[in-house]
């Protein structure tokens, strides 16, 4: 993980959503075209700083600039905009998170007042890359190592899985890999059979995107046509979710 603090230039204009997932775009040098998404791990709005928290791995725009960046370069940025949202009346939190969803995770714990009763299950590249999870909520952790985050598949979905729920109303938020997302998605909706307004599920990068990309232009129309069938039907958000989701699955993607 490489931390990057920004400093001077418009940050004067940056507005906080208050969201603590919150994420912008960073345009990245030569001619800014190249836009990736980050998290704010840190504002200071008094001070004008901003941390933010590379998982810097093989290939990549992002990873490779924050691997050699050096003071004095220059980011674009966009505004910030979060998803984090557990309902009033969640006894308990579970987030799941990989390397590019932990500075999101720590700065949510960080933010989460003592009342908050809250499990963590991290999936990192090493041991060294272990944080300390700081909060005032009332916090367990389980770290998983080796597994994920490009060096193999991810454990993450099992290990949600396999935690004993608490009893009484819940808040899933997880981050990570897309096709792990999907997973995790359908276990929330379709096997606990949980609203919407209980989880958060978010995809943040793509497992060999290269190869991805390529095989998903073969068949973008057959997905773009779930997609519009679904959205015809006045479905809502989730269930044109379901629907591209499903279409994915057919295509192997
Ligand atoms: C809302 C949101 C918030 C995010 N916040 C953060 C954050 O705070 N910190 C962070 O590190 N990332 C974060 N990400 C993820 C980040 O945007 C992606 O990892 C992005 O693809 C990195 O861009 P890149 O130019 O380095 O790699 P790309 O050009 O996108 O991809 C190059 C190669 O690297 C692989 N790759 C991409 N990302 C990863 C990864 N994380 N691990 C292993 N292999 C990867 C791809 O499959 C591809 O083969 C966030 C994403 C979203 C949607």
């Amino acid at each position: 993980m490489q931390r990057i603090t920004l400093a001077g230039g418009d940050l004067s204009r940056f507005e906080s959503s208050g969201t603590p997932d919150e994420r912008l775009l960073l345009a990245f040098p030569p001619d800014g075209t190249e836009k990736r998404s980050y998290t704010v791990r840190r504002w200071d709005a008094d001070a004008l700083e901003m941390d933010i928290d590379f998982a810097v791995h093989a290939g990549g725009t992002a990873a490779l600039w924050a691997a050699r960046a050096r003071p004095g370069e220059t980011l674009g940025f966009s505004t910030a905009s979060g998803w984090y949202d557990p309902p009033s009346d969640a006894g308990w939190q579970l987030l799941l998170a990989d390397m590019a969803a932990l500075p999101a995770v720590s700065r949510i714990l960080e933010e989460m007042p003592s009342s908050d009763r809250v499990h963590v299950i991290a999936e990192v590249t090493t041991p060294e890359d272990r944080q300390r999870l700081v909060t005032d909520a009332k916090l367990t952790a389980t770290w998983l190592h080796g597994s994920g985050n490009g060096a193999g598949s991810s454990l993450l979905a099992e290990a949600a899985r396999s935690w004993p729920l608490p009893s009484g109303p819940g808040y899933v938020w997880f981050a990570g890999e897309a096709k792990v997302s999907r997973v995790v998605r359908r276990w929330l909706r379709h096997d606990l059979g949980w609203p919407a307004d209980r989880y958060d599920v978010l995809g943040y990068w793509r497992e060999n995107k290269e190869e991805w990309v390529a095989r998903y232009e073969a068949v973008r129309e057959q997905i773009e046509a779930a997609a519009d069938s679904a959205l015809a039907a006045s479905k809502d958000f989730d269930s044109v979710r379901d629907a591209v989701d499903a279409a994915l699955d057919r295509a192997g993607l």
